[in-house]
């Protein structure tokens, strides 16, 4: 079985075919993807008219190359998947309208993939694992502690009620005049700084749950930088450092909460399972690490490539749901907003 995948729900544009093995694990044949941080980088954060427009213009091409390096023909596909949200509407609809044309072209089944369910089941890609796991999804766009139980059926545990984990991030850089995307610099900056120096909230700690707060963090570390300018390198060194700790703090609290609602209902999970751009941060992983090894829990954080956003997580999220008879409609719309649990009622501030 050999499936593309096709990802532009926000600002990469990616695609890949991925196949799956007789002995049932995935290859990765082909994995393009273009990011658009260049296009963006001068406002400072990711434009959605941009983004759309990035998109149409490499695509076609994008597709194309996945194809001839996977040496796998149209004709010989078994499935096309797209992602169909949630995301940016108009880059949503750019890559689910260029795979439902395939897919109408070619007379392949056609799969609509939730981008979070492409993030929650990579660790299925990248290391075989069986159900149920605890995914902690930390981004630029999403924030969320989620019990995957199976394709399809998850259960959220947690989410942030105000901004993203790479949302602060990069709120954070900004602030302290650090280009963008602010993740990678402020881990950066923190290498050299004291964690000690500012003592910054840690919102949500030791609540029930395993819900995030980032806000008021964000706006303490805005106070504090307004109240010592100007800003000398060492500030705002220590400054990232001090945040980055208050981070991994709260981080490491909430999988605390999430495990607890997890074992409360779902039992032992097979591994701790860390995505998104923001398991990219050193001291995060760190601290994951130690937590795990206490826990006796299996930690899996797929490499980096794989854990930003990318085509092969959508081409095997096509292939969990093809082997199994879930196959969409040519009709299926794009939808912004896509909750992986259809039970959990709280969207907060257009966050799924
Ligand atoms: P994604 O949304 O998955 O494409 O990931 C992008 C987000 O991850 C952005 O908000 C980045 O600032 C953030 N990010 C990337 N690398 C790091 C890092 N080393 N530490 C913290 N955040 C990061
Ligand atoms: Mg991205």
């Amino acid at each position: 079985m050999r499936v593309l995948g096709i990802e532009t729900t926000c600002d990469e544009t990616a695609a890949s075919v991925v196949g799956l093995s007789a002995s049932g694990h995935g290859d990765i044949l082909s994995n393009e993807v273009m990011s658009q941080i260049a296009e963006h980088a001068a406002y400072g954060g990711v434009v959605p008219e941009i983004a759309a427009r990035a998109h149409v213009e490499v695509l076609d091409r994008l597709v194309e190359r996945a194809l001839r390096v996977a040496d796998v023909k149209l004709k010989n596909l078994d499935g096309i998947a797209a992602a169909a949200g949630p995301g940016l509407i108009g880059g949503v609809i750019v890559g689910l309208t260029f795979g439902k044309a395939l897919a109408l072209a070619t007379g392949k089944p056609f799969i609509a993939v939730n981008h979070l369910e492409a993030h929650a089941l990579t660790a299925r890609l990248t290391d075989g694992i069986e159900f149920p796991y605890l995914l902690l999804l930390v981004s630029g766009g999403h924030t969320q502690l989620v019990s995957v139980r199976g394709v399809g059926d998850y259960r959220r545990l947690g989410t942030t009620i105000d901004d993203a984990m790479g949302e602060a991030f990069d709120k954070v850089a900004k602030m302290l005049g650090l280009p963008y995307p602010g993740g990678p610099q402020v881990e950066k900056e923190a290498m050299q700084g004291d964690p000690l120096r500012f003592n910054f909230p840690r919102p949500m700690l030791r609540r029930p749950g395993a819900d995030f707060s980032l806000s008021g963090l964000k706006t303490a570390v805005r106070l504090e930088a307004e109240r010592i300018a100007p800003l000398r390198p060492i500030d705002i060194a220590d400054i990232c450092a001090s945040f980055q700790a208050a981070v991994v703090d709260v981080i490491v609290d909430r999988v605390r909460g999430a495990l607890r609602a997890f074992r409360a209902e779902d039992g032992h999970p097979t591994a701790l399972v860390v995505a998104g751009g923001v398991a990219a941060n050193g001291a995060i992983r760190r601290a994951l690490t130690r937590f795990a090894g206490e826990s006796g829990l299996r930690l899996i954080v797929p490499p980096v490539a794989l854990c930003t956003d990318n085509g092969a997580m959508i081409a095997w999220t096509g292939i969990e749901r093809l082997r199994l008879g879930m196959t969409d409609d040519l009709t299926f719309a794009a939808r912004p907003r896509w909750p992986l649990d259809v039970n959990a009622e709280r969207v907060h501030n257009g966050k799924a």
